[in-house]
């Protein structure tokens, strides 16, 4: 941690918002009443993810009584993952924290968590812990996600993994230094290294209001995670090419025998067949490109170097 010219250490929350009038008043309260009574100086600093709700309103009302607070507004909605990285940009903390602001994320263990990075942890990472057995679709297809990523990719990623963390400052310029425009935080979190620790949490239900993480979101989600971490997809198809090659060698080998065994009239040419062959290979050969396409895609992408997010204002103006 660096040593600064300063009595008390600065802790930075990050707090991403999208469309939250309905809880933002009461989770604001509720860190506020964890983080009053403790010895460190701290910034709240909300990034709205392009509210069209009354957030942005309420968010001014908080910031002009309470100075410690921070309204970073982007332009539009870039996504979850989007403001937690402006939010980051912004910090200049000796600790950064991350959380939701719908209350799923119990500001409670904030202490414990700054106690951690004082005992030299750099990455302190909640993680979900499921307190029913109940199976949700989230559920089912956040742990087939989880197995999917961590068998394909190098990196591995905690199961339940929550965007709920503290960062020294070191690892904290580790992620800044990652420009990539596809962000899965918690893969690029763990593929940085750092000496982590991770704090098992039983995540309550968010104080009101939906998931803001919709059905299109959450896909995307899975595919930044999948297409920046993993080159697996490629090999499959190259792995199908090639035991297609095979199948198409062993075919040879089989209607050269039967000529050279003078049995030509059992090679019937069927359409069927025929077809068949030409059905499987065009699809194969769609998958490929596919694959490529999304590579090249994400190549163009990283290559227009395009900011991960632009900012539309902040208040109070510095
Ligand atoms: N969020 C955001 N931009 C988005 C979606 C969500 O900033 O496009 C915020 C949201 O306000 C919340 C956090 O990210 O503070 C997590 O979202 P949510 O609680 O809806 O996700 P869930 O807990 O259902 O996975
Ligand atoms: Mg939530």
């Amino acid at each position: 941690m660096p040593s600064r010219q300063k009595s008390k250490l600065q802790v930075d929350l990050v707090i991403p918002v999208y469309n939250e009038s309905e809880v933002i008043e009461r989770t604001y309260a509720d860190i506020r009443r964890v983080v009053d009574a403790l010895p460190f100086e701290f910034r709240f600093i909300y990034v709205d993810d392009g509210s069209n709700d009354g957030t942005v309103d309420t968010l001014r009302g908080i910031s002009a009584n309470d100075g410690r607070v921070t309204l970073l507004q982007l332009s539009r909605n870039f996504g979850h993952q989007a403001a937690l990285t402006a939010g980051m940009d912004a910090s200049q903390g000796d600790i950064m924290i991350s959380l939701d602001s719908d209350g799923q994320h119990p500001p409670e263990m904030i202490p414990e968590m700054i106690g951690l990075v004082q005992q030299g942890y750099d990455i302190v990472q909640a993680q979900r812990i499921e307190n029913d057995r109940g199976a949700s679709f989230k559920k089912i297809t956040s742990n087939f996600f989880y197995w999917l990523i961590n068998r394909i990719s190098g990196t591995q990623v905690l199961q339940g993994a929550a965007d709920f963390r503290a960062l020294s400052r070191d690892a904290l310029n580790g992620v800044r230094s990652m420009q990539e425009y596809h962000r899965f935080l918690r893969g690029m979190i763990s593929w940085m290294g750092y000496k982590s620790v991770i704090l098992p949490y039983h995540e309550p239900k968010r104080l009101a209001g939906k998931s803001k993480y919709s059905l299109g979101k959450m896909v995307r989600l899975a595919s930044d995670a999948i297409f920046s971490f993993s080159l697996a997809p490629l090999y499959i198809g190259l792995s199908a090419g090639f035991v297609f090659f095979i199948l198409a060698g062993v075919q040879l080998i089989y209607v050269l025998s039967l000529w050279l065994t003078g049995n030509t009239q059992r090679v019937e040419p069927g359409w069927s067949s025929l077809m068949g062959v030409l059905l499987i290979a065009s699809g194969i050969i769609m998958i490929l490109l596919g694959f490529i396409g999304v590579y090249v895609g994400y190549i163009f992408q990283e290559v227009k170097r395009r900011p991960i997010y632009l900012v539309k204002g902040q208040s109070p103006n510095e």
